[in-house]
């Protein structure tokens, strides 16, 4: 163990503050460390292992696509990702689905509709996008633009232009950003998740959605952490009755594998025509192989699990002891404590337990389908080391 960190801390660039612990393999919510020992995860790989670690109906798809055919380029059809594609469409009503491999390239690919879209109909000097305070959108140049908090933007200026950022929930101030500037799109988060999260208030969101109508630009949806289930719901928007123009997914949607998507309403389902964007693993055959397995499974018979699991933890938290709040949405959980937070996922993990943290919050993101009984095991935990 000491050999593999001095190893990677010679040869891996330093970017990850890495607990000293490694992980040898996995099975549904439960992790094996080298030296034998279990954990409960709570994180499942920030949000991706949606179904769990080596899930046998992922596992076994992606398996079978790998021996069939693990990748060709864009200039042939391939079944795995036109089907990802439908069931994408099929489920939320969306027209058409763009393929990346990050859910920043997936912004990228909505920050470029919305800027063709707004070139073509409202002129090239309406490029501006809207997002929020608090927001996080990714590490790319332009989706740290769009990111809303300084602290990334520091010593890798310049970004990219054209980018504003609002308070989260400040109705007025949203009003006066949208009137003082030509805006092509407003961009956000319905739960703000590096941020803290922080679910974004009904009526701010519907406000988006009616000044939309009034000023004429579009609204994108960064699902990369909310969707794909996450909030109780297949995408977290459809727990604000409104109608996105573009959601962008990652994260859970290919359960392991690394896969993007930028879903089109059908009002800019052909902004983007030949040769506009492009990517070379986009829609790869293994990825939408196994992102297939996690979107059927989604039913609503699954959801109602979801959010019982859910509510379980929001009533087992709310008033505990150490514990003073409780936030977010389905399983996309944040819990302020009186401690630090950093020291309670430390104190978790000798336990067994694997959190995160998002800001000064401990950050819950477990596996759509743990058993309830390691659910209760890992929150039990939390409880405990919270006091
Ligand atoms: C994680 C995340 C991203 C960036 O996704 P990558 O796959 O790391 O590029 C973008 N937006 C939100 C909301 C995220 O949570």
């Amino acid at each position: 163990m000491n050999d593999l960190i001095s190893l990677d801390k010679q040869y891996v660039a330093n970017t990850y503050n890495r607990f000293p612990i490694e992980i040898v393999s996995g099975k549904g919510s439960r992790v094996v460390d080298i030296n034998g020992k279990e954990y409960i995860d709570m994180g499942s790989g920030i949000g991706v292992t949606a179904f769990g670690l080596a899930d046998d109906v992922w596992a076994s798809a992606v398996a079978k696509q790998a021996a069939t055919l693990q990748h060709m380029s864009n200039l042939y059809y391939t079944e795995p990702c036109a089907n990802l594609a439908k069931a994408l469409c099929e489920k939320t009503g969306l027209k058409k689905v763009f393929f990346a491999n990050s859910g920043a390239e997936a912004n990228e690919c909505a920050i470029k509709v919305a800027r063709k879209w707004a070139a073509e109909n409202k002129g090239e000097d309406c490029y501006t996008i809207v997002t929020l305070q608090n927001s996080f959108h990714g590490r790319t140049l332009t989706t740290l633009a769009a990111t809303g908090q300084d602290h990334f933007h520091k010593l890798f200026k310049p970004l990219t232009d054209g980018f504003i950022h609002t308070p989260a929930n400040d109705i007025d101030a949203l009003k006066k950003t949208v009137s003082d500037n030509n805006v092509a799109a407003v961009m956000f988060e319905c739960v703000q998740g590096e941020g803290g999260v922080i679910a974004l208030d009904k009526d701010f969101v519907k406000e988006i959605a009616k000044l939309s109508k009034e000023h004429n630009f579009l609204i994108i949806v960064d699902e990369v952490q909310t969707g794909n289930g996450r909030t109780g719901k297949i995408y977290g928007y459809m727990n604000y009755d409104i109608t996105p123009d573009v959601v962008t997914t990652a994260k859970g949607l290919g359960g392991g594998l690394p896969i993007g998507a930028a879903m089109m309403s059908e009002r800019v389902e052909s902004v983007l025509g030949f040769g506009d964007h492009g990517s070379t693993y986009g829609g790869n055959p293994v990825c939408s192989a196994g992102a297939l397995t996690v979107i059927n499974r989604l039913t609503d018979e699954f959801l109602d699990e979801v959010n019982s699991k859910s509510e379980y933890v929001f009533s087992a938290l709310n008033g505990a002891e150490g514990i003073e709040s409780v936030s977010g949405m389905g399983l996309m959980i944040g819990i302020k404590t009186t401690k630090p937070a950093a020291d309670v996922v430390k104190a978790a993990i000798e336990k067994g337990v694997l959190c995160l943290t998002a800001k000064d919050k401990v950050r819950l993101l477990p596996a759509l389908n743990i058993p309830f009984e390691d659910l209760k095991i890992a929150i039990d935990t939390i409880k405990e080391v919270a006091k």
